[in-house]
Formats: C-alpha cells, sequence, structure tokens
C-alpha cells in the first residue's frame, strides 16, 4: 500500500528515471514547502508579498509536477524549477524576509543539491555559478546597505520563522537522501542480478560450445571415416568394374566385352566412315598341349599368351577373349594393311616365348576390315581366314580386303 502510493506519487522505478523520480520528489517537497511556508509567513504577519510570493510558488509547483508525472518529462520543469528558485523565490525572500537572519539562508544549501541533481553538464555549471553570484551579491549588499533588507516586526517572529526554515531544510534533505539512497542501492540490484544473469547465460553458452565443438570433432571424424569407406567403395566397385569385363584367366577382356565393344566400335566407324580393322587368333594344337601338359599348364600357356596379346596392342586395340584358346583383337582408326603388320607382330612375339621341353606355342589367324558388312557378317570373315591360316599350315596370319 505505501509503496503503492510512494509510487503513484514520484513514479515507478520501471517506467521513470532516477533523477526523473529525484524531481518529481523535489516537486512534491515543494508544494509542500511553498504552501506552509505561505500559513507560516501569514500567521507570522510576514506581510502579504511572503504570502502570495510563497503561494505563486506551490501553484507553479503543482504545474510542473503534474507536466513531469504526465508529460513524462522532466528537463524542461526541473529547469524552470531551478529557475525559479534561484532567481526569482531566493532573492525576493531574502530581500522581504530578513535577509541572512531571516530562514532563506538555509534554501541554500538545499538549493545548490537541486541544481547538482536535476541539472547536468554545462547548464549545471553556469547555474551553479550564477547562484553562487547571486547570494554572494545579497549578501554583500545586506552588508552595505542593511535597511535595503526588510526586517522582522520582532526577534519572536525572526526565531520562529528561523526554526520553521530549518525544519524543513533538515526534512527536505533528509527526504532527498533516502530517495537517492533508495534509488541507487536499488538500481544496483537490478544491475547486479541483470549481471548475474548475464554471466549465467554466458556460462551456459559456453558450456554449449563445448559441446558443440565435441560434436564438431565427432562430426569431422566420422566424416573422415565416411570419406574412407566411400574411397574404399569406389576402388572396389572399380575392381568390380574391371572385374566384371575382364577374363581372369588371360587378363584380355571378356566375350560380352569385346562383343559390345565391337559394335559401338562398328557403329562409330560407320557414323564417321572410319577405319575398322578386327582379328581372331587362335593357339595351334592347343588340346595337344593340354594332353601332353596337363590342364594346368594348358591355362598357364594362355595366360601367358593373354598378357602378350595386351603386351603388344596399341593404346586404343583391345583384345577379348574369344572362346577357349581364341582371342579376338579390335583396331579402330586401322588400315587391313597395319592391323595385318601389327597381328603379325604378336604371332612372331608369342613364337618367341620360351617353353617347358623347347615346346614351340604358335597362333594362327584371320584379319579384315569393316567394309559394308555388319557384326555377324565380319565376325564369319575373319572366322574364315582363321580356318583357311590352319588349313594353310598354322602358324600364320590371312588377311582380306574387302
Ligand atoms: P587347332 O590347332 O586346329 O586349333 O587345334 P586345337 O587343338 O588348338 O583345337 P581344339 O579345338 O581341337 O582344342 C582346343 C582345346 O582347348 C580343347 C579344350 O579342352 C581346350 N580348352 C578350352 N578352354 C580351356 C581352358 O580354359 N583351359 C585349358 N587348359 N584348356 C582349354
Ligand atoms: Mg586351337
Ligand atoms: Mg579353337
Amino acid at each position: 500500500m505505501k509503496a503503492k502510493i510512494i509510487s503513484t506519487l514520484i513514479g515507478d522505478e520501471n517506467e521513470f528515471s532516477f533523477r526523473h523520480r529525484l524531481f518529481n520528489v523535489i516537486a512534491l517537497v515543494g508544494i509542500c514547502m511553498s504552501f506552509s511556508a505561505s500559513i507560516i509567513n501569514y500567521i507570522l504577519g510576514l506581510g502579504v508579498v511572503t504570502v502570495v510570493l510563497t503561494i505563486g510558488c506551490g501553484v507553479i509547483s503543482i504545474v510542473l509536477y503534474l507536466f513531469s508525472i504526465i508529460g513524462k518529462k522532466y528537463e524542461l520543469p526541473a529547469l524552470i524549477t531551478v529557475l525559479m528558485l534561484s532567481f526569482i523565490l531566493f532573492p525576493a525572500l531574502w530581500i522581504i524576509n530578513g535577509g541572512s537572519y531571516g530562514s532563506i539562508p538555509y534554501y541554500m544549501i538545499i538549493n545548490a543539491g537541486i541544481i547538482a541533481i536535476l541539472l547536468d553538464g554545462f547548464k549545471r555549471g553556469i547555474v551553479f555559478v550564477f547562484f553562487a553570484v547571486l547570494a554572494a551579491t545579497l549578501i554583500a549588499i545586506e552588508y552595505q546597505a542593511p535597511n535595503f533588507v526588510v526586517g522582522y516586526g520582532s526577534q519572536l517572529t525572526r526565531c520562529l520563522d528561523s526554526s520553521f526554515g530549518f525544519f524543513v531544510c533538515l526534512v527536505s534533505n533528509a527526504v532527498f537522501f533516502a530517495v537517492f539512497v533508495d534509488s541507487y542501492f536499488k538500481e544496483r540490484q537490478r544491475s547486479d542480478q541483470y549481471f548475474s544473469k548475464l554471466e549465467e547465460q554466458k556460462k551456459e553458452i559456453e558450456a554449449k560450445n563445448k559441446i558443440l565443438e565435441k560434436n564438431n570433432a565427432e562430426l569431422k571424424k566420422s566424416k573422415e571415416k565416411v570419406e574412407g569407406l566411400n574411397k574404399l567403395l569406389y576402388e572396389e566397385k572399380q575392381k568390380l568394374e574391371k572385374l566384371s569385363i575382364t577374363d581372369v584367366l588371360t587378363g584380355t577382356y571378356n566375350k560380352m566385352y569385346i562383343t559390345a565393344r565391337l559394335e559401338d566400335e562398328i557403329e562409330i566407324s560407320q557414323e564417321n566412315k572410319g577405319k575398322l580393322a578386327v582379328a581372331l587368333i587362335d593357339i595351334d594344337n592347343f588340346k595337344m598341349i593340354n594332353d601332353t601338359y596337363g590342364h594346368l599348364y594348358g591355362d598357364y600357356v594362355l595366360k601367358r599368351v593373354g598378357e602378350s596379346i595386351n603386351n603388344n596392342l596399341r593404346q586404343n586395340d583391345i583384345a577379348g577373349r574369344f572362346g577357349g584358346e581364341e582371342f579376338l583383337i579390335v583396331l579402330p582408326d586401322t588400315s587391313l594393311k597395319d592391323a595385318y603388320s601389327i597381328v603379325e607382330r604378336i604371332r612372331g612375339k608369342i613364337w618367341e616365348l620360351k617353353w617347358r621341353n623347347n615346346l614351340k606355342v604358335t597362333i594362327s589367324g584371320g584379319v579384315t576390315e569393316l567394309g559394308s558388312n555388319n557384326l555377324t557378317e565380319l565376325l564369319r570373315e575373319v572366322d574364315r581366314l582363321l580356318y583357311k591360316a590352319k588349313f594353310n599350315g598354322k602358324n600364320q596370319i590371312e588377311k582380306k580386303y574387302v
């Protein structure tokens, strides 16, 4: 209840700044002081001017207070208050109310406090200096011309007025200090709470950051692992792909792949009107090798013949195992003449290979080129040429221009 009344009268802490609330207190004190002073002045018979002046001051204080509370602005009313107190009320009351012998000098201190609290920067300095100069001037004038100041009717009136002034200044100072200290500690408490909350939040963020960093490191590790696995997978895939088109024993391509490639090369060559040569070679008397040296040795012969074919082909030529001991060689962009010399060279290289018991492994072959013939006709033609080479005594290559 008490807090509610105070916050209604001087403004809520959350809505009004510290200085603004202090101005409201000063305005309220000013209102009370003005009206009580006018009553006291009237009772003490200090003259109608003192009564009217204090009432006027009270009315102005009410207006400024309402402006501050409703308009929510205190700078202008504060400046008006300070100017009114310092340069109108103070000198006027000094002159008509006993000068330095009356109650007015007490207000010097309280007014200095109000200037210090309500004004800031340059304004504060200027007003303070002018006020001090004014007070000094008043004292000097009073010293030089004591009659310039209107005195009291009696010693009792002077004492009563002085006591009243002293009492009011004391109470006012106490109120200002109480509000000041109270507000200061409350604001301090609020900022402490705010900072400790900030500190807590900072700690929370740091903890979360740590977790994030840990997660990041784990993610990085997992990513590296996945990348490693991916690489492995890719290599395995490459291997598998290669395996799926390779004849494992001879290292040449398998029948399915070499046939598909031949089909492709026929198409390309027909589109580009380019050359294409094809050869079919067969190991001579292979059955005899198998029968004499065993199937395993036969496999060994097949392997080495396959390697020899691969090693003696050009970059774009390809060879594949077409049957048991038959190899099909596709030579893109190659004339029959060049293809013949390549296959002849392969025959020579295989002839030069050394085997057990001075065995001689030879091959026969047929080479032809692509004309208007299709895949089947082409294969039939090389097969016919191979047969011809066998028929003519083996270990030779037959060729036919189209
Ligand atoms: P020609 O000179 O007329 O070609 O006679 P050849 O004995 O070479 O031909 P033939 O067709 O009579 O015999 C081929 C043999 O090749 C028969 C088969 O058992 C053997 N053969 C087929 N595939 C393999 C294989 O993978 N490994 C082994 N070791 N022998 C194979
Ligand atoms: Mg054979
Ligand atoms: Mg054969």
